[in-house]
């Protein structure tokens, strides 16, 4: 057997052993500090597989990847759809306008980046013209096929971190994790559940930032939907 083919085995075979409601991880078997180190160590590997991969176009135009970033004990996961400019600047998600915004949602709930980890759904930045990555204006929501290229890296970081809650900021994120086609209008402030193997994680879809900015009308349901998320991580 080669070298790749027993990464493979074992690779699958961890997955495996994860998934299952037994395992050790799951049932706090292993002390905290531990897996504090096990979690930050999977997430760095997963962050430098991201930095080489090519598998999809979007590898070839990005500037940096846009992993995610956040505390490795996450209970409270955030998923937005992919990033902007300023991700690709930067490498990280949600800076810019939308993420000061974000910041100011999770202060009202007692909530900080430090605390939770916030990701998107693609780790490179789709933009409607490539050559352009200066352009302002240019972003654009990820297609289905970047989406489903880059579906492997979001699934491995919510093993990782097994969180008690996933928030899918908007559309593009929520319909993927919850493999639906329904408009986030309908998705918001409804409790769903994304399964992946044996692991089952709550999720909360609500508006993305970004719209916020564009509609701040949207605001009042943002808040109804982060005390629901208040009262589900109060109940421990
Ligand atoms: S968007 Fe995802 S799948 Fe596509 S190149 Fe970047 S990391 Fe790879």
């Amino acid at each position: 057997m080669g070298n790749d083919e027993l990464l493979e085995l074992t690779r699958r075979l961890r997955r495996r052993v994860e998934q299952s409601p037994r395992c050790c991880w799951r049932v706090g078997l292993v002390p905290s500090g531990e897996r504090k180190t096990n979690s930050a160590s999977r997430l760095a590997e997963i962050a430098e597989r991201v930095a080489r991969c090519q598998l999809c176009p979007l590898g070839r135009t990005r500037g940096k990847t846009v992993p995610g970033a956040g505390s490795p004990e996450a209970r409270v996961m955030f998923v937005g759809e992919g990033p902007g400019f300023m991700e690709d600047r930067r490498g990280e998600p949600f800076v810019g306008p939308a993420g000061e915004l974000l910041d100011r949602i999770l202060a009202a709930i007692g909530l900080s980046r430090q605390a939770v980890f916030i990701a998107n759904m693609v780790k490179c930045r789709p933009m409607k013209d490539p050559s352009r990555p200066e352009a302002r204006g240019n972003d654009r929501p990820p297609s289905p096929e970047e989406l489903s290229a880059c579906r492997p890296y979001i699934a491995e970081q919510i093993r990782v971190l097994a969180p008690r809650v996933i928030v899918a900021l908007g559309a593009v994120a929520a319909r993927a994790l919850l493999v639906s086609e329904a408009p986030i209008g309908r998705l918001r402030g409804t409790w769903a559940e994304y399964r992946d193997g044996s692991l089952a994680v709550k999720v909360l879809p609500t508006y993305h930032p970004a719209a916020l900015l564009r509609n701040p009308e949207l605001k009042k349901d943002v808040w109804k939907d982060m005390k629901a998320l208040r009262a589900e991580l109060e109940q421990g």
